[in-house]
C-alpha cells in the first residue's frame, strides 16, 4: 500500500532549485547556501492528543506543518525543507488526498518543499521534520533575553484553547457544568455551543494555525530572544526565564484578546485560557525598549498586531500581575503530556 501513497504525494509535490534530489531515492540531497545554518525541527501529531478526532483530512495536512514552521519562525529561520512520516491506520487516498491539500497549501505559501519521508501502517500519527535556514549567530533562542528587556506576543492569545473548551462542552456539557472552573461562558452567552458555526471563527484557529514566519524572519537583529506559544504563554516564556536565568512579570489583562474569545468567555475563564490554553503558535519574544518602534514597524509591515505584555526583570519565573497589581495564578500552566 505504501508505494500507492507515495506515488500520489510525489505526483503533488513542488521542488525548489536547492533540492538535489527529492522523493524518490534512500535520502534527498539538498545544497545548504554558502554562509548559512541550518535549522532543524520537528513535531508529531497524534489523533486524540493534539487534534480532535473528527478534524478533517485538510486541517490535520495544514496544522502538522503549521506547528514546524511556528518552530522555525520563533528561531527567526526562513523555512526550506520538509521531510513527512505518516502512520496511517489504512490505505485511504481520499483521506491523503485531503491531507496533501492542507499541507501542500501551506508548504506552497512559504515555499517549502516536501522531500523525503517515511509511510507505515498504524495508529494516526503524522510527524514533520522541517529544514530552514539562518545566517550565523542571527537565530532566536530561549537564552538570550537580558533583564529589562519588553516582553511581546503576536496576534491573540487562548483562541485555540477556548475552542477546545468549548468543543468539550458541546460533547461532555454534564462534566463542563460540574467543572471546577465554575461557569464556563458569562450568563448572557446566547451562543448554543451544539450549532457548529457557534464555534467556527475559534475552531479555525485551532485547525488552521498561522505560523508567524514572516514576523520571526523581520525580527532578526531586533529581538533579543524568541518561543513559539505551543504550550501556553506561561509554561512557554517560563521556558526563556529558565533558558535566560532570569524572570518575567507580564500583565494578565494585556495579553491580546480576540473578539471571538471575549464574546463568549467571561474574564478569569478568558485570562486562563489566554494564559494557560495551548496551540496558540503565536511568538512571545523580547527586544530592548530601544527596539519599540522597529517592532511596530514589523506589526504595520505584517498586517498583525504584536502586544507589549510585560518585561524581563531580575529573579526566576513568571510572574502575572492583574490591573491592580495584585499577583494573579492560573490553576494550570500548560499541557503537560507526560505529567502525573
Ligand atoms: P526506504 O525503504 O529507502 O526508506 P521508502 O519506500 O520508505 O524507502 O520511501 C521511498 C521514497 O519515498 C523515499 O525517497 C522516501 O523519502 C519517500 N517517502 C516515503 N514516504 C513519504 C512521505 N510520507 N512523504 C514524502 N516522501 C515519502
Ligand atoms: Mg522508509
Amino acid at each position: 500500500m505504501e508505494f500507492d501513497l507515495i506515488d500520489r504525494i510525489r505526483a503533488r509535490v513542488a521542488s525548489r532549485p536547492d533540492v538535489v534530489l527529492g522523493i524518490g531515492d534512500d535520502a534527498a540531497i539538498l545544497q545548504v547556501p554558502a554562509g548559512r545554518q541550518l535549522v532543524v525541527a520537528t513535531d508529531i501529531l497524534n489523533a486524540g492528543v493534539h487534534f480532535p478526532l473528527d478534524t478533517a483530512s485538510a486541517d490535520i495536512g495544514w496544522k502538522v506543518l503549521a506547528v514546524n514552521l511556528s518552530d522555525l519562525a520563533a528561531m527567526a529561520a526562513e523555512p526550506a525543507w520538509c521531510t513527512l512520516s505518516l502512520s496511517l491506520p489504512d490505505s485511504d487516498a481520499d483521506w491523503l488526498d485531503g491531507f496533501l491539500d492542507g499541507f501542500l497549501d501551506l508548504a506552497a505559501r512559504h515555499h517549502v518543499a516536501l522531500v523525503g519521508g517515511d509511510t507505515t501502517r498504524g495508529p494516526l500519527s503524522i510527524g514533520v521534520t522541517v529544514h530552514g535556514l539562518v545566517e550565523p549567530d542571527r537565530a532566536l533562542r530561549r537564552d538570550g533575553a537580558r533583564i529589562g528587556d519588553d516582553v511581546w506576543v503576536t496576534g491573540t492569545l487562548g483562541d485555540a484553547a477556548g475552542a477546545l473548551a468549548l468543543l468539550q462542552r458541546a460533547s461532555e456539557p454534564v462534566l463542563a457544568s460540574a467543572c471546577e472552573a465554575g461557569p464556563i461562558l458569562p450568563a448572557d452567552d446566547a451562543v448554543d455551543p451544539h450549532i457548529p458555526e457557534a464555534l467556527s471563527d475559534l475552531r479555525l484557529r485551532l485547525d488552521r494555525p498561522t505560523p508567524r514566519v514572516a514576523i520571526g524572519l523581520a525580527l532578526a537583529g531586533v529581538a533579543r530572544s524568541g518561543i513559539d506559544i505551543s504550550d501556553g504563554l506561561l509554561a512557554d516564556l517560563g521556558h526563556v526565564c529558565t533558558g535566560s536565568r532570569i524572570a518575567a512579570e507580564i500583565g494578565i489583562d494585556r495579553l491580546p484578546c480576540s473578539q471571538a474569545l471575549a464574546a463568549r468567555f467571561g474574564d478569569d475563564r478568558r485570562r486562563e485560557l489566554q494564559s494557560a490554553g495551548g496551540d496558540d503558535y503565536e511568538l512571545c519574544f523580547t527586544a530592548d525598549p530601544s527596539m519599540r518602534g522597529r517592532i511596530e514597524a514589523i506589526a504595520a509591515e505584517t498586517a498583525t498586531p504584536i502586544t507589549r505584555i510585560g518585561r524581563m526583570v531580575e529573579g526566576e519565573g513568571v510572574r502575572a500581575v492583574g490591573r491592580d497589581g495584585v499577583l494573579w495564578q492560573p490553576r494550570q500552566s500548560g499541557y503537560v503530556h507526560f505529567g502525573d
